[in-house]
């Protein structure tokens, strides 16, 4: 009898003891092909000599080190990378206030987007502006499940149960081509459209309540690898700075090279105040997140408090920061960014061979090693499938019992429920683990949807 408490309360699972590049290998010794790291979170596979060897030399030498009395040369050096990899802003002006140049250390994702929105409020009390009191973000997006972070996330169920706890959010429609496009409208008009949602609610709750605008920058959990329309974000942050609002964007999933660059914003020609990032950044070696902040917030916080009211105990953990540096220096050295860039369209064009067709399939999207399929009971009126047929837990477990892992979510935007999979495979995956990887999948979705 378990004594530990899962959040599937009901399935037992099985017992995983080893991993070996792209695979992780159970207690009765099956191997699971692992298509999606967790979420998006084995980016280097699950065996990466170097990168352990980074973080044991870490703990031989100094595990923790409180970053209220001490930095150290892991930490540092991350920053430093990070920093100078991160996307520029092409004007002077904004040069040097957008710049993100430096780093606040977490331990994931939620932690991560919760300090960046107490940065960006934060900052807004520090330049004199109290009355900014309210986030706007899309609805149908993860960032998190501390209750900051629920607050700006969009799925109302997963809200619901925490009112009226949560912070007041307003919420407005996600950039989602394949449901929200119109007939005949241009990718470029429909990414302006969309982002004009977000004016509209500005000129509704009144641009002086708003601290900032949270995305992620490719939709991930709830929606499936959904890449924002060409001039979503350049029309978001014009809108952005002429109300004086920030804006955070939100990487935990897309970003650290998953998309093919290191920060996803940078295919968007967009530079963020606050981008957050986990998951990869660890790559599952170390609980480790960020959030890279602009000079602008940075100095605004230093002329005012002069101190930043936040804190984790485990916040810059010396070995997770170590395991970090090491997954940095992989990437880097292995030259992973155009590999991951190959690998997606190897894999995006088996996806279209194998489901193009697919009398279930409504579309296949994504960017890099970040790809979704959505799934319909009819295509051509993109009908979802019934929600009480669970197909996502159903594809779940038939994928598993293939010995693939893979991502299914089911979700609801704006009373549309839709079922889709997401695929994350390690950027060191081969060739013929995508033909296995697809092989798995399909076999998945015969055994789910027979
Ligand atoms: N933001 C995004 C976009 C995410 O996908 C996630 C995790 N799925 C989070 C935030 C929260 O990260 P964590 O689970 O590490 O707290």
């Amino acid at each position: 009898m378990t004594h530990v408490f899962h959040r599937q309360l009901k399935s037992p699972l099985p017992v995983a003891v080893s991993g070996q590049g792209a695979y992780i290998i159970d207690s009765t010794g099956k191997r699971y092909l692992d298509a999606s790291g967790g979420a998006a979170v084995s980016c280097l596979g699950h065996s990466d000599a170097e990168v352990v060897a980074a973080v044991k030399a870490q703990l031989d030498s100094l595990p923790f080190a409180h970053t209220g009395f001490f930095t150290t040369e892991a930490m540092e050096e991350l920053a430093d990378r990070l920093v100078a990899a991160a996307p520029r802003p092409a004007g002077e002006a904004a040069a040097r206030t957008r710049t993100l140049d430096k780093v606040y250390f977490v331990s994931g994702g939620s932690e991560a987007v919760e300090a960046a929105l107490k940065l960006a409020r934060q900052a807004c009390l520090d330049r004199g502006e109290p009355g900014r009191d309210l986030f706007i973000a899309r609805r149908q997006s993860y960032h998190g499940n501390t209750l900051g972070a629920l607050a700006v996330g969009g799925n109302a169920w997963r809200r619901e149960p925490f009112q009226p706890l949560l912070m007041p959010a307003e919420h407005i429609a996600p950039c989602y081509a394949y449901r929200e496009q119109l007939a005949g409208e241009s990718d470029a008009d429909y990414g302006l459209r969309a982002a004009d949602a977000l004016e509209e609610k500005i000129q509704e709750v009144g641009a002086h309540r708003v601290i900032a605008f949270v995305a992620e920058t490719v939709v991930g959990a709830t929606l499936g690898a959904v890449p924002p329309a060409p001039g979503y974000f350049r029309r978001i942050r014009d809108i952005c700075d002429r109300h004086g609002i920030l804006l955070i964007l939100d990487e935990v999933m897309s970003g650290m090279g998953r998309t093919g660059h290191l920060f996803a914003c940078a295919e968007d020609g967009v530079v963020p105040d606050l981008l957050c990032i986990a998951k990869g950044l660890g790559a599952g070696y170390q609980p480790l997140g960020a959030v890279l902040c602009s000079a602008g917030i940075y100095d605004t916080i230093q002329g005012g408090t002069g101190y930043f009211q936040h804190g984790h105990t485990y916040s810059g953990h010396a070995a997770a920061c170590a395991g970090g540096l090491a997954v940095q220096k992989a990437i880097a050295a292995r030259d992973l960014m155009p590999r991951v860039r190959k690998m997606g369209t190897a894999l995006s064009e088996r996806l279209q061979a194998r489901f193009g067709n697919h009398p279930f399939v409504g579309d296949l999207r994504g960017r890099g090693l970040f790809q979704g399929m959505e799934l319909v009971a009819d295509r051509g009126a993109k009908t979802p499938f019934d929600p009480s047929l669970k197909l996502n837990a159903r594809i779940k477990a038939r994928a598993m019992e293939a010995g693939l892992i893979c991502y299914p979510m089911g979700g609801t935007i704006d009373g549309v429920r839709g079922d889709h999979v997401l695929l994350a495979p390690p950027f060191i995956v081969e060739e013929a683990q995508l033909d296995e990887l697809t092989d798995k999948l399909a076999q998945a979705l015969d055994a789910a949807l027979a």
